[in-house]
């Protein structure tokens, strides 16, 4: 939309929902800007967006597809406005993200409101700003804040970045008339108007900025060639601006054909579409204003302060008071460290807590439209409970536990309603963990999954359908992965030889790490409960069972897998476990031999392939992208590869296939094998 203002041309951005910057928009752009240069009545020009977006940048549907030839190019825009014989000023509202805050920054002036959020996202495809925002970003803003823009990808709010050099005016509304006044205040003072590009940054300056942030590179930030790539960029911003840009585009295309930016946006595609129920189970979601949530423990207080957050009002009901004061004590600490942290307002946290009922009174229930158990897990516990909410909970209302093993059916039965039954898995901490398995029983109706998916929506969650079998997809992926890794300790590698070579790989934590993190006695608690049906002929690894019967049982007893000298969090293994594990790998007769940092990695993805496969032929994943989102997003895979899927979409299908073999030998009595083309046809 073009139109003027007294002698200034306001050109309005107008492409639903967020002003992505297709090639149609930048055509129209072009136009109108050329329009406001041929007027001699025109002396200046505002580029606007609406409430919701100045632009969100680049269309990502667009990505993968043949490059749009469609001119102007975004980098050719921007030469154009910042050419423009008449000031530009970008007026920024809403979100001005990726190429949307690289047309912002080409402008001669930019005027935000407080509220709006600017930020440089392309990191999380992998990618780095590729229309100059490596180029005029540090040269605006300073490095610092150009870096840690770049590397984050998150977006900062007006407000936030008011002093950084960035904005030339942060107003808290009538953004138009400040952006109007800036553009008419430009015009007065004449050409040349001020240009990211005639600023110039110091090259010692740069090069010390660059290799100290270059040390500063976590491990996982190391593997990501995004990450150096941003530096490499910033690092050419020393250069003359022609250099600088040839050298961010060369490097942004780099990225774009790179295996880990394809992985990172089939990950963007594949979480939109998880969160999508399959036709068959689609229906209308039942509302959900009341949760009540039973069990104020760990993960009973985290999901409560999900709800809360959510704007939801929230029953926590326990078995004792002591227990819900515990509970209450959780969910106040969390509130009251945001604040202090600046993180939250005082008054939205007591509003928060102001939605909060605790109680010990199971009639609270009937005001719930949704409940969510999370007790103990044991079945028999879990199944009394169910009773009781049967009991309370009225009619119409979706009753949901949070399980991590036990079967949904056997809980369902417990009540007369087990199609309003489902399992609702959440992840610890159930407030920042953002997967979220929906667990389909034999009876579960399609509306009362679809309030599961709804409400994980409502709850910033990432929702993923998923079959009742045991361990779900995660943890039953997660099992087999770890299987395969006891089975590696027996053939010959120790555990920090495991975890490495895993971590090498981008894994959060190797597991046996994480084994001692969480604790190895959940694990010899269900080992010890699965026992009797236990196959004797199976490959059986004894191993945690006898750290645990030494007392070893994990980081909270300090030695498990590892052991880690007081106050410190510093591991070292010891000879304690390298006797266990000799004595495991001589009783199963095996003459323990080297495996590679190569073998291990490929042996684990494999056991994480190979179930992969079983569980989407079974019906447990209703896609395969599913299964990849639920590892990178509950158990630490590196979303840069992808998922194990994808992983193994990469591979030598043949080569892999003779290793799967290889590999169910290795394994013993018991390995199924499973067919790959689910996966890879
Ligand atoms: P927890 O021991 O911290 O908390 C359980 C709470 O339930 C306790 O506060 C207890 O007082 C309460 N409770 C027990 N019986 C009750 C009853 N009859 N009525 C009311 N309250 C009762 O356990 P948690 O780690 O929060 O785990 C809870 C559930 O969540 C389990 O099913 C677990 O498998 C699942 N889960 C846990 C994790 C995790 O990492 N901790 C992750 C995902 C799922």
């Amino acid at each position: 939309m073009y139109e003027l203002h007294g002698t200034i041309a306001v050109i309005t951005l107008n492409n639903p929902p967020v002003n992505s910057l297709s090639a149609a928009l930048r055509q129209h752009i072009a136009a109108a800007v050329r329009q406001a240069e041929l007027d001699p009545a025109v002396t200046g020009l505002v580029l606007i967006g609406h409430t919701k977006a100045f632009s969100a940048g680049a269309d990502v549907t667009e990505f993968g597809t043949p490059l749009q030839l469609a001119e102007p190019m975004l980098g050719q825009l921007l030469a154009h406005i910042e050419a423009c014989p008449k000031p530009v000023v970008a007026a920024l509202s809403g979100v001005a993200l990726g190429g949307g805050l690289e047309l912002a920054l080409a402008c001669h002036g930019r005027v935000a409101l407080e509220t709006a959020r600017l930020g440089l996202p392309e990191i999380n495809l992998g990618l780095i700003p590729g229309a100059g925002g490596t180029q005029r970003l540090p040269r605006l803003a300073g490095l610092s804040t150009a870096l840690a823009m770049i590397q984050s990808g998150a977006p900062q709010t007006g407000k936030q970045l008011a002093e950084s050099g960035l904005l030339d005016q942060v107003v808290a509304e009538d953004l138009l008339p400040a952006a109007l006044q800036r553009a008419a205040e430009l015009a007065r003072l004449g050409a040349p108007f001020p240009q990211a590009r005639e600023r110039s940054l110091d090259p010692v300056l740069v090069q010390k900025f660059v290799s100290e942030q270059q040390d500063k590179l976590t491990p996982r930030q190391r593997l990501q060639s995004a990450y150096t790539a941003q530096l490499e960029a910033l690092s050419a911003a020393a250069s003359d601006w022609p250099e600088g840009l040839r050298r961010e585009r060369e490097l942004f295309l780099q990225l774009q054909s790179s295996s880990q930016s394809q992985a990172l946006r089939y990950q963007f595609f594949a979480e939109r579409e998880a969160g999508k129920l399959p036709v068959v189970w689609q229906a209308e979601p039942r509302a959900v204003h009341t949760v009540a949530i039973i069990g104020a423990g760990t993960m009973g207080a985290g999901i409560a302060i999900c709800a809360l957050n959510a704007g939801l009002r929230v029953i926590l009901l326990e078995q004792d008071d002591a227990a819900l004061q515990r509970g209450q004590q959780r969910v106040t600490e969390h509130y009251q460290s945001r604040v202090q942290a600046g993180k939250m307002k005082a008054t939205v946290a007591a509003a928060a807590e102001a939605r909060l009922v605790p109680s010990t009174d199971w009639t609270q229930l009937v005001q719930a439209d949704l409940v969510i158990e999370a007790v103990f897990e044991d079945l028999a516990v879990k199944q009394e409970v169910f009773k009781k909410i049967d009991a309370h909970a009225r009619p119409g209302a979706v009753l949901a536990t949070n399980t991590s093993y036990l079967d949904v059916d056997a809980i369902a039965h417990m009540t007369q309603r087990p199609a309003d039954v489902l399992g609702l898995h959440f992840f610890s901490p159930a407030n920042v963990m953002k997967l979220l398995e929906v667990v389909r029983g034999t009876h579960t109706a399609a509306d009362v999954l679809a309030t599961g998916m709804a409400l994980g929506k409502t709850l910033k969650k990432l929702p993923v359908l998923t079959g009742n079998a045991f361990g779900f997809i995660g943890n039953r992926i997660y099992n087999a992965y770890r299987k395969q890794c006891e089975f590696m300790l027996e053939d010959g590698a120790w555990p920090e030889e495991v975890d490495s070579a895993l971590q090498a790989f981008g894994l959060a934590m190797g597991p046996f790490a994480v084994a001692d993190l969480s604790g190895l006695d959940i694990a010899w608690r269900m080992r010890k409960a699965q026992a009797a049906s236990r196959d004797p002929r199976e490959r059986y690894v004894a191993i945690l069972d006898q750290l645990c019967e030494q007392g070893r049982l994990g980081r909270k007893t300090g030695a498990g897998y590892y052991s880690y000298s007081a106050g410190r969090q510093v591991k070292t293994t010891d000879a304690v476990v390298r006797d266990i594990i000799t004595q495991a790998s001589t009783q199963r007769g095996i003459t323990r031999h080297t495996l590679t940092a190569t073998d291990i990695q490929r042996r684990a993805l494999l056991a994480m392939v190979n179930d992969a496969a079983l569980l989407l032929a079974e019906g447990v994943a209703s896609r395969a992208s599913d299964i990849d989102v639920v590892l990178a997003q509950g158990y630490g895979f590196p979303r840069w590869e992808g998922g194990p899927v994808f992983w193994a979409r990469q591979q030598d299908r043949a080569a892999l296939e003779q290793d799967l073999h290889t590999m169910a030998a290795q394994s013993g009595h018991g390995f199924k094998v499973a067919d790959l083309s689910v996966l890879l046809d």
